[in-house]
């Protein structure tokens, strides 16, 4: 079977220029009377062993040409369609490519950390998993101190050590106070911003969230510079119009404490069902207590200092009118794209 040779069948496919062309090799091959259709038929007095032995091969070499031909024909009818009758506009507007953005944590975390960069404080973060000693203990809160209950803490079996105490998950950022202390360099514009823990979990707090801590201390800090570095935070964040107003509270590790209001977001501070008489609760601050500056091994005579420390979550909410914490959490798409 000479004249079924596999690589002329295959020249003559491939050089075939037409589809009449390509229509011949096929009737030559496998039409009623070509030469597969032929050998098909001689087979058939031939022992049965061997009848099979050759069926096979010709029906690899019929699916051989079948294929080639197959292919020849889509290339040949590609090369000659008609480009008249298609047409490519390159100014029109191509589908765009779906793209995520950071999450509405991450986008408020830099955006707090670009606010106070600009009036010179320094972002740092310090260990999650933390002493009694840095949380509680050396900012002034001795041990069964009733203070220590309003933060709902975890704490971890096992986990002691001799000098600072009980190991936890730290419940706030002021632990960051001390150790940004002991490095002992003067001045210090600190802003830490981590992860904390409580047990707490309703639409307003969550067993994790973020909260950011200012420390500035230099000589002569008075209330008015606290006062000041909140308003321009505020005003930053908020807009222009958000006026601040702090109030006397008490915290063990500031001397005098502070609560920091601004104006509410929705009625701009006329009052309303939210916020009663105009103002919304940002968070805590004061001046440095004289015993945590001596715990940090800064002498209390020569140096002066705020804090504050407040929560992301809560301050993205309070901007965007948001009513529960736990959407920030949940993944949702419809929610998270809409930011
Ligand atoms: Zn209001």
């Amino acid at each position: 079977m000479e004249s079924l040779a596999r690589e002329k069948i295959k020249k003559a496919v491939v050089t075939a220029k037409t589809i009449e062309e390509l229509e011949k090799i096929r009737i030559k091959y496998l039409g009623r009377k070509g030469i597969v259709t032929q050998a098909f038929k001689e087979i058939k007095s031939l022992p049965s062993e061997e009848r099979i032995q050759e069926g096979k091969k010709l029906n690899q070499i019929k699916n051989l040409i079948q294929t080639l031909i197959a292919k020849k024909d889509k290339e040949i009818k590609l090369r000659n369609r008609n480009l008249k009758n298609e047409w490519l506009d390159v100014t029109a507007p191509g589908l765009k490519p779906q793209q995520g953005h950071l999450h509405l944590i991450t986008q408020t975390i830099r955006e707090i950390a670009k606010i106070f960069q600009k009036i010179g404080f320094n972002r740092v973060r310090y260990p999650e998993i933390e002493w009694d000693w840095y949380a509680f203990e050396g900012l002034n809160m001795p041990p069964n101190h009733p203070a220590r209950d309003n933060w709902e803490t975890f704490f971890i079996q096992d986990l002691e050590n001799k000098k600072y105490g009980k190991g936890i998950l730290t419940p706030h950022t002021s632990s960051g106070q001390l150790r940004e202390m002991e490095k002992k360099q003067l001045p210090i514009r600190m802003l830490n911003i981590a992860k904390c823990y409580r047990r707490q979990s309703d639409i307003s707090h969550a067993p994790m969230f973020y909260q950011f801590e200012g420390l500035l201390i230099d000589k002569d800090i008075n209330v008015s510079h606290l006062k000041g570095t909140l308003d321009f935070f505020s005003k930053q964040y908020f807009g222009p119009k958000r006026e601040t107003r702090i109030r006397p509270f008490h915290f063990r590790f500031t001397e005098p404490s502070f609560e920091v209001d601004v104006t509410c977001v929705i009625c701009n501070g006329r009052g309303c069902s939210v916020c009663k008489e105009g103002w919304l609760e940002l968070g805590g601050a004061g001046m440095v207590h004289p015993k945590v500056l001596a715990n940090g091994g800064i002498d209390p005579q020569k140096y002066s200092g705020f804090a504050w420390g407040w929560g992301v979550e809560r301050l993205f909410m309070m901007k965007y009118k948001i009513p529960d914490i736990r959407l920030l959490f949940s993944g949702d798409l419809d929610f998270l794209k809409q930011f």
